[in-house]
């Protein structure tokens, strides 16, 4: 795919048009599956995030001011123009991320159904009115904050910012959208796309860069709340310091989920399952099985997992890592393991595809026979390794999940429904699969983990995102002077 001019600089986007960055830095930006360069990308200083906030609170008032049902027309376009750009959006991440155009293209389709989400907002808002004392009528209405910020992380460069930008605009918010530098391309479609659709210059906006332009949104007086997707340790930092400067926050981290296999679950449904969620976007999901926590007799499983792990192939059926970097770190934890005892059955390290020598892939890799103190069952190895670790029962399965500092996903395979209810009672996770290995709740549920996969009240989609871009305005009104009731009547 040849790439216009705003993709191969990728510059700011404030208040409808491209911009240089104040200082004019920029980094490049590789594509993983060749490890060549692809583009430039600006990087974002203070100066940059506070010219994107001014013009974003100019815009404010006025796209306040429309009607909720006047907001979400734009999206019904928005949504249109994604789907007739899908093979294009699909390409884009396709470059920038390394995934397959299969994955890239389902990112577009969840992007369409956020969308979907959003426009039907007037539906689902629940503003209230309520007569409360004779004559008295009390109304609730959902007002937006102000200026909000997105902050994004590399895996999904598409999709994640339809988790917050549809919703955040649709309730009236102006924004500032910093992407991963890492992958800033579908950021810039996705800005002139909603320039195309009708959106209002300044009421979208996107500053690029890294670690300064996301303290000067953290800091910023006038963002009134910062939402934060990617790893734990940013995740912390993110939330500590947009509170500390009185901000509403919700900070998404990283994973470690853990799949519970039990011997009755239906073979070929559980290894396939399994084995799609750990090589998945090569393992670079929040959602991703990370762990199989095998119970008891399950060698069977395995090993039709193994074999149709062995199916997989890099550079078609299994995309790329995200930089040399990912690779190198993914293949030092499998290393590791080995050093401590575990029987590797499927080792991705040293892949090479031929013509993209370049390129930065690591083939499906199984670990058995972990234990629960090792690194490769604790830490988020965010590649397409699956650790097994053996239980004798349930409960001990159980203890193993509880133990994780995360708790972002869990899932059991079983066919047997009080054997699943327990996993769904006791699993310290956010999100719970019943013989589903990647359990992404669907609109109109909400997307959220649990402990050190996400720090604030809320969740950052759905019904519940609708909490964390709005406040409350209560009024009471009175207007026959015959209802002869005071204020607290
Ligand atoms: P990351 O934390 O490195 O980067 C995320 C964002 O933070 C980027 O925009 C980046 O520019 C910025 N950033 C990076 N370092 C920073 C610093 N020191 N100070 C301030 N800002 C900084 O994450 P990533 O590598 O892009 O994404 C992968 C991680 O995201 C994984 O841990 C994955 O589990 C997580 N993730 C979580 C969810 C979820 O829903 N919980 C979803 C997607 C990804």
């Amino acid at each position: 795919m040849q790439l216009p001019k705003t993709l191969t600089e990728v510059k700011n986007f404030i208040n409808g048009k491209f911009v240089d960055s104040v200082s004019k830095a920029t980094i490049q930006v590789l594509s993983p599956i060749d490890g060549k360069v692809i583009s430039s990308v600006a990087l974002s200083v203070q100066k940059d995030v506070d010219n994107a906030v001014q013009l974003a609170k100019s815009a404010f008032q006025d796209w306040a001011g429309k009607t909720l049902k006047e907001r979400t027309q734009i999206f019904f376009k928005y949504r249109q123009l994604l789907e007739e750009h899908m093979d294009e959006l699909a390409s884009i991440i396709k470059i920038e991320n390394g995934k397959t155009i299969d994955e890239a293209r389902a990112e577009v389709a969840k992007a369409i159904e956020l969308c979907e989400f959003c426009v039907s907002m007037p539906q689902i808002i629940g503003n209230e009115v309520q007569e409360v004392s004779k004559g008295v009528e009390c109304r609730l209405e959902k007002k937006p904050l102000g200026v909000v910020a997105s902050i994004t992380p590399f895996n999904f460069p598409n999709m994640v910012p339809h988790w917050t930008v549809p919703n955040a605009l649709v309730l009236g918010n102006t924004m500032v959208l910093k992407p991963s530098e890492v992958v800033p391309l579908s950021a810039v479609k996705m800005a002139e796309l909603l320039k195309e659709a009708g959106l209002p210059d300044g009421v979208f906006n996107v500053v690029n860069g890294g670690k300064e332009a996301v303290e000067a949104i953290c800091d910023h007086p006038d963002i009134k709340a910062v939402s934060f997707v990617g790893s734990t340790s940013v995740a912390k930092i993110v939330y500590k310091r947009s509170t500390s400067s009185l901000k509403r926050c919700v900070a998404l981290g990283g994973a470690k989920n853990h799949l519970l296999v039990l011997p009755d679950a239906h073979p070929q449904m559980a290894a396939s399952n399994i084995l799609a969620s750990m090589s998945g976007c090569a393992g670079q999901r929040c959602m991703a099985a990370s762990v199989m926590v095998g119970v008891d007799k399950v060698q069977h499983i395995i090993d039709l997992m193994v074999e149709e792990a062995k199916q997989l192939i890099p550079g078609k059926s299994l995309g790329t890592v995200i930089s040399a970097d990912a690779k190198a770190r993914i293949e030092r934890y499998i290393t590791q393991a080995e050093e401590n005892g575990v029987k590797i059955l499927l080792d991705g390290r040293k892949t090479i595809v031929k013509g993209k020598e370049g390129g930065f892939y690591v083939g499906a890799t199984i670990l058995d026979f972990v234990t629960p103190d090792m690194a490769a069952a604790q830490d988020e190895i965010f590649g397409p390794v699956l650790s097994i670790i053996r239980a004798k029962n349930i409960d001990e399965a159980i203890v193993i999940e509880n133990n994780s500092n995360y708790g972002n996903a869990a899932a059991v395979f079983t066919q047997n429904g009080s054997m699943a209810k327990l996993v769904m009672d006791r699993a310290s996770a956010g999100m719970i699969g019943v013989n589903i290995g990647v359990p992404v709740p669907r609109e109109p549920f909400s997307f959220g983990g649990w402990n050190e996969s996400k720090f604030g009240a809320g969740d950052i989609t759905g019904k519940s995102s609708i909490e964390f871009w709005t406040q409350n305005k209560k009024t009471s009104i009175k207007w026959s002077p015959e209802a002869k009731t005071n204020w607290m009547s």
